[in-house]
C-alpha cells in the first residue's frame, strides 16, 4: 500500500489492518438509518447504516471502495462509535476532527479513540484529510437528522 509507507509503523500496522479486514461491513436488516457520501478528491465511496434505539447506536453498517485511508476510517470509526450513546459519539467526532486538524487533543480524548487513535498519521498528509473524515461525515449527516 503505497500510499501508506510514510506513515509511522505503529499507525500503518492498524490502519492496514482495519483496510484489509473491515470491521461491522454487514448490511443492517431493519430500522436503520442511511447514507452514501463520496469524496470526489480520491474517488472514496462510503455507504453507511445506523440503527439507533433510544438515544444509543446499537448496530453500525460501513462500506465501501476507494483508498486505504477511507475504508480503514470507516472501519475504525464503526468500532469505535458501537454501543455508544449519540452525545459520546458526538463528542468523539469532535475529538477525532481536532487530531486530524492538527489542534490540541487532551491525553484522556486520546484515550477514548479506541484503535481510531491511528488516523492521527494522517495529519502529516493534508490531502488525505478528506479520505479519513469521510466516514465521520456521513456519520455526522446521519447523527444530526436524528
Ligand atoms: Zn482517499
Amino acid at each position: 500500500m503505497s500510499e501508506l509507507t510514510d506513515f509511522d509503523e505503529m499507525y500503518q500496522e492498524i490502519v492496514l489492518d482495519h483496510y484489509r479486514n473491515p470491521r461491522n461491513k454487514s448490511k443492517l436488516s431493519r430500522d436503520f438509518l442511511e447514507t452514501k457520501s463520496y469524496n470526489p478528491f480520491c474517488g472514496d465511496e462510503i455507504e453507511l447504516q445506523l440503527s439507533i434505539n433510544d438515544g444509543k447506536l446499537e448496530d453500525i453498517s460501513v462500506t465501501g471502495r476507494g483508498c486505504a485511508i477511507s475504508q480503514s476510517s470507516g472501519s475504525l470509526m464503526s468500532e469505535v462509535v458501537i454501543n455508544k450513546s449519540i452525545n459520546e459519539i458526538k463528542e468523539i467526532s469532535l475529538i477525532i476532527r481536532s487530531l486530524l486538524k492538527n489542534e490540541e487533543v487532551q491525553e484522556k480524548d486520546l484515550d477514548r479513540l479506541g484503535d481510531a487513535f491511528a488516523l492521527e498519521g494522517v495529519k502529516k498528509f493534508p490531502v488525505r484529510i478528506k479520505c479519513a473524515l469521510l466516514s465521520w461525515a456521513a456519520l455526522k449527516d446521519l447523527i444530526d437528522q436524528y
